[in-house]
């Protein structure tokens, strides 16, 4: 029921979001299964988030590790099964307390944070998953490894013996995101990839068609980011 005590009701987006990506997932001939809907609750605070868990989503994004430190302590103890994922850029000093807190981390972008995840996960002992961040766009303000730097920052993170699953992208704003979710798709490929990072709330139907592993939806879950 929608009202003034409930205005935003998630579970019921929720149910839309997972009936368009098995719709997606139908036309591309794929198995819904093999695509992760990853909840990125940025902003919102526990109690929107609280009702999805409720129904039965487990992965969901964050792209501030202080953020995600205060808001999650609390449900993740009450919700052990959830798993966090960090979307959003990473700076080396924090390294640590990313691997410590995240289960994957889809903005690994230059060799420096490479060596900070790097030792941070020795130190720790924990292993998480990693996507690299492609500047799809080749945009000077945009986060990501260039194409031209990719095929050596992989070889980089192989000698680390880092684990590193797939590609993850965010196009241009304001054109079509095809072209550029193909081209990640092609890098992923080339390179021996299985894992592609890419759609998000307005092009995630796009993105499975051409062979997202893992969409990023916000604000078609939560509502507009205030
Ligand atoms: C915020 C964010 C999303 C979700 O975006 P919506 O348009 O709200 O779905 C996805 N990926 C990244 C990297 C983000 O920062």
């Amino acid at each position: 029921m929608t009202g003034p005590e409930h205005p935003h009701p998630e579970h019921l987006a929720l149910a839309d979001i997972r009936a368009r990506i098995a719709q997606a997932a139908r036309i591309a001939r794929r198995a819904a299964a093999d695509v992760t809907l990853v909840a990125v609750s940025k902003t919102h605070p526990a109690e929107a988030i609280a009702p999805l868990i409720a129904a039965g989503q487990t992965v969901f994004g964050e792209n501030r590790v202080q953020e995600a430190q205060s808001k999650w302590a609390p449900l993740r103890e009450q919700h052990p099964g959830v798993e966090l994922h960090l979307v959003g850029q990473l700076q080396s000093n924090k390294a640590e307390d990313a691997v410590a807190l995240f289960d994957c981390i889809h903005s690994l972008d230059r060799p420096s944070l490479l060596t900070a995840l790097a030792r941070a996960m020795d130190k720790t002992g924990r292993r998480v998953p990693l996507f690299v961040q492609v500047n799809i766009g080749a945009e000077d303000q945009k986060g990501g490894c260039a194409i031209a730097d990719l095929p050596g920052l992989l070889a980089q993170a192989r000698d680390a013996d880092l684990p590193v699953t797939g590609l993850m992208c965010v196009p241009p704003a304001g054109i079509e995101a095809a072209p550029f979710f193909a081209l990640l798709d092609k890098l992923a490929t080339d390179h021996g990839l299985a894992g592609r990072s890419m759609g998000m709330s307005d092009d995630f139907e796009t993105a499975i068609q051409l062979g997202a592993t893992h969409v990023r939806v916000g604000s078609a879950l939560f509502g507009a980011r205030g």
